[in-house]
């Protein structure tokens, strides 16, 4: 059976994709195979974050792989919080502070328009593939909801009227950004 890393330390997303791969590829964890290190993201396009994760696992474990990077960009804003979504407000993961952040920098705009953005890069047999996926939406003045995570609570999808916050995870994962960058990756495995 074929064997391929997911560059991730988060639960949630490697059970997901473990859910849809299928039986001919085994998906394995940064932990399966022994990596400890803290990758560091030092791009500053998504698709050079990805990339840098999944070169630096294929190019010392020598194991297919893939790793993503997402984040919000906000139209208003010239695209911040960008690669920065994680630690907009300083701290990492402080998604509190992240939304009060964001909020305060958009307060007098009208022009509301951001979207979440995914890049996959897969690095399979030397070849490295990307694939993306984005979700269009709006910034809404207050949060709403208790669901997901990041900037959820402030982020409404175009044509719904809610946020993502307020969306079932299945609800959420029928549309999200990473979903569809997923859907991309899962369809080229399938033709391996
Ligand atoms: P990651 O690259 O998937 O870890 O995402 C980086 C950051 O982008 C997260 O810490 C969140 O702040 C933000 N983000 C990415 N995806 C989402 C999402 O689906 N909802 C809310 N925030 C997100």
């Amino acid at each position: 059976m074929q064997q391929l890393v997911f560059a991730t330390n988060n639960a949630h997303k490697l059970e997901e994709v473990a859910a849809k791969i299928g039986g001919k590829i085994k998906l394995l964890s940064l932990a399966d195979i022994g990596c400890i290190e803290d990758i560091e993201e030092t791009g500053t396009t998504f698709r050079e974050n990805a990339s840098i994760k999944s070169r630096f696992i294929y190019d010392k474990y020598h194991i297919n792989c893939f790793a993503d990077d997402s984040g919000l960009e906000i139209e208003a804003l010239n695209g911040q919080p960008g690669v920065y979504s994680a630690h907009y407000a300083g701290e990492h993961g402080n998604h509190d502070a992240n939304i009060d952040k964001t909020l305060a920098a958009l307060k007098n705009i009208t022009n509301r328009k951001a979207n979440f953005r995914t890049v996959i890069s897969l690095i399979w047999n030397c070849d490295e593939h990307f694939f993306e996926g984005v979700v269009n939406g709006t910034i809404r003045y207050e949060r709403s909801g208790t669901q997901g995570f990041g900037y959820d609570p402030i982020f409404q999808p175009d044509g719904y009227d809610k946020t993502f916050a307020e969306m079932s995870l299945a609800e959420k994962n029928k549309i999200s950004h990473r979903a569809i960058a997923v859907a991309g990756l899962l369809d080229f495995l399938k033709k391996v």
